[in-house]
C-alpha cells in the first residue's frame, strides 16, 4: 500500500500467472502452451516484417487479420475483433458487455482471470458449482443474470460442453451476452462460432497462444455479432488503439496460412492426451475426460501437493492449485512423446 496509489488498487487481487522458470532444461507442463514450435511460414512473416516499416504505426483495426481469420471462419470481418491476446478481448468483454447491474454466472472451478475482471471492474458475479464430474450444466445458466461466461472446453477441468447444451443457454438468455471462450477448441471439440448468425447474443474468444503455438506473440480475437463487436472496439478505442503490433500481425495471419502445421500439431496433442490418460490411470489415478491441451487428474492416495513437488524436484512442472474442489487435482499440459515420457515416469516413483 502506498499513498499515491489510487485506493480501488489497494483492493486489487490479481491473477496469478503459471511460473515461467528461469533454468533450462525443465519439463515445462504447467502452462497449457504449445510443446511444438509456430510454424516455420509464422517465423519467417516475422523476419519479413523487421524493416523501416516499425517507425509507423501497426494498422489501428488489424483488417488484414480480421479478413484472414473472418475468411477461415466463414464469418465478416466486421463480425471479428483483435486483442492483445484473448485476455486484453475478455478485459474489454467484461468491461463493455457484462455491467448491467445484476451478477454474471461462470463456473465455480474454471478461468481464475473472470474474477480478477470482476474486480476490476466492480462487477458482481456468482460462481456456479460445476457437477460432481466437474461438468457445466446448462440449467444452472438460465436464470436472471447480467451474463454468462465459461471456457469450452473448460479449464482447467478440461471437460467439454456440446453445442446443444451451449444452444440451451443461449436461448434462456435473449437479453444478455453468452461469452464462450475457446482458448483450447482446437484439440477436439467444434466451435461456437458456427452459431454466431443464429445467436446476436453469443460472442466466442479465441486465441493464438495454445494450438497455434503464439503465447509469445500476444494474439487472441472475438467472434459475434457486429453490434457485440462494436461494443469491444469502443472499449478498445478508449484504451489503447494499437494492441497488436507489426510482428504480431504479421505472424498471426501467417499462422492461419499454414493448416497443415497446425493440424499435425493439434492431432498430436489429441494422441499423446489419450496415452497420457491411459498410462495415467494404469498408475491408478483418475483422470477427467479431456478436450483440451491438458488434464486434470487426481491420485485417490497421494496428495496434489506432494505429487507437484515430487516432480520438481525431478525438474517436471506440472499446475497445481491450493483451490476448493482440486487442491488434490494437478493440471498436467500434454507435451511432446518425450517430455510426457518423462512425466509418466516421474509420477510412477512417487
Ligand atoms: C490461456 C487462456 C486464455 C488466454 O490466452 P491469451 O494468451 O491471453 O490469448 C483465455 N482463456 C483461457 C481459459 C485460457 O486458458
Amino acid at each position: 500500500m502506498s499513498k499515491f496509489w489510487s485506493p480501488l488498487v489497494n483492493d486489487l487481487v490479481p491473477y496469478v500467472p503459471g511460473e515461467q522458470p528461469k533454468v533450462a532444461n525443465l519439463v515445462k507442463l504447467n502452462t497449457n502452451e504449445s510443446p511444438f514450435g509456430p510454424s516455420p511460414k509464422v517465423i519467417e512473416a516475422i523476419q519479413a516484417e523487421l524493416n523501416d516499416s516499425l517507425r509507423l504505426y501497426p494498422d489501428p483495426e488489424g483488417d488484414s487479420l480480421r479478413q484472414t481469420i473472418a475468411t477461415y471462419h466463414g464469418v465478416d470481418p466486421q463480425q471479428v475483433f483483435l486483442g492483445n491476446g484473448s485476455d486484453e478481448v475478455l478485459a474489454h468483454i467484461f468491461y463493455g458487455l457484462f455491467q448491467h447491474g445484476e451478477p454474471i454466472l461462470f463456473p465455480d472451478v474454471t478461468y481464475s482471470f473472470y474474477p480478477v475482471y470482476c474486480g476490476l471492474y466492480g462487477i458482481d458475479s456468482r460462481q456456479i458449482p460445476l457437477t460432481d464430474d466437474f461438468e457445466i450444466d446448462p440449467a444452472d445458466y438460465c436464470g436472471s443474470n447480467g451474463g454468462v461466461i465459461f471456457p469450452n472446453p473448460n479449464a482447467p477441468t478440461g471437460r467439454y460442453l456440446a453445442l446443444t447444451h451451449i444452444e440451451k443457454i443461449l436461448d434462456a438468455n435473449p437479453d444478455r451476452v453468452v461469452v464462450v471462450d475457446e482458448a483450447y477448441i482446437d484439440f477436439g471439440g467444434t466451435s461456437a462460432i458456427t452459431l454466431v448468425d443464429r445467436y446476436p447474443n453469443l460472442l466466442v474468444t479465441q486465441t493464438l497462444s495454445k494450438s497455434r503455438a503464439l503465447a509469445g506473440l500476444r494474439v487472441g480475437f472475438a467472434v459475434g455479432h457486429p453490434d457485440l463487436i462494436e461494443a469491444l472496439n469502443r472499449v478498445k478505442n478508449s484504451f489503447n488503439s494499437y494492441p497488436l503490433d507489426r510482428l504480431a500481425l504479421a505472424g498471426a495471419k501467417a499462422a492461419y496460412e499454414d493448416e497443415s502445421w497446425f493440424r499435425e500439431c493439434c492431432q498430436s496433442v489429441i494422441t499423446e492426451r489419450q496415452r497420457v490418460t491411459q498410462a495415467l490411470e494404469q498408475q491408478g489415478f483418475e483422470v477427467l475426460p479431456s478436450m483440451a491441451n491438458f488434464v486434470l487428474t487426481r491420485h485417490p492416495d497421494k496428495s496434489g501437493d506432494y505429487l507437484a513437488s515430487g516432480l520438481r524436484e525431478k525438474g517436471i512442472i506440472v499446475r497445481h492449485f491450493n483451490k476448493p474442489r482440486i487442491s488434490e487435482h494437478l493440471r498436467i499440459t500434454i507435451g511432446t512423446a518425450s517430455q510426457n515420457d518423462a512425466l509418466i515416469d516421474g509420477l510412477s516413483s512417487l
